[in-house]
């Protein structure tokens, strides 16, 4: 089973959602997960590769194109990994965006999304369809796109610092799950 994972933005260059409260920021987080997420995939027996890249489809040729590597390789499953903001401090929570519902992604993403709730006891915002997202929209394998918890909420961010390694083996755990569903 080839995962590919894609922590969200570019450091360096687009840091994400930020809590400057925190001094924290969304691509520095979800690196920070992924990175861990790719060495439990591994120990489960899965081939990884990680890209966290600026140039999702083409439009930044200056930087790796992360659908094209992902189609290229061809990966089997494809997990893009963000922390979601809102200008309500108030909003909080984990959700999932796939391509359409009723579909392999949406499979991957009910896996992912009960991992993280359970694990990390964020409010359940559930899955939901964003088919005009880049990473979804242009990628050919079952791809889910995670929304950890709210970077902008002292309680979610609290648990996106301290609580990393939480997160990462719940999103492990939910692709292995989705893996042993579909008998592979
Ligand atoms: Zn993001």
């Amino acid at each position: 089973m080839k995962v590919f994972l894609n922590p969200g933005h570019c450091p360096g260059v687009d840091c994400g959602a930020v809590n400057n409260d925190y001094g924290v920021t969304e691509a520095a987080i979800v690196r920070e997960v992924g990175d861990m997420v790719a060495d439990y995939l591994r120990k489960a027996g899965c081939e990884v590769k990680l890209l966290q890249s600026d140039n999702l489809a083409g439009e930044s040729p200056n930087y790796p194109n992360v659908c094209a590597s992902a189609n290229n390789w061809p990966a089997d499953v494809f997990v893009s990994l963000h922390c979601n903001a809102a200008a309500s401090e108030q909003a909080n929570g984990t959700e999932c965006f796939v391509f359409s519902h009723w579909s392999a992604s949406d499979s991957l993403a009910a896996c992912i999304q009960s991992q993280i709730v359970n694990s990390l006891g964020t409010l359940d915002r559930g899955v939901k369809e964003g088919p005009r997202l880049i990473v979804l929209h242009n990628t050919t394998m079952p791809a889910v796109l995670v929304e950890l918890a709210f970077i902008s909420n002292d309680v979610d961010c609290q648990k996106l610092i301290d609580r990393k390694k939480d997160f990462a083996a719940a999103i492990a755990r939910g692709v292995t799950d989705y893996i042993q569903e579909r008998g592979e």
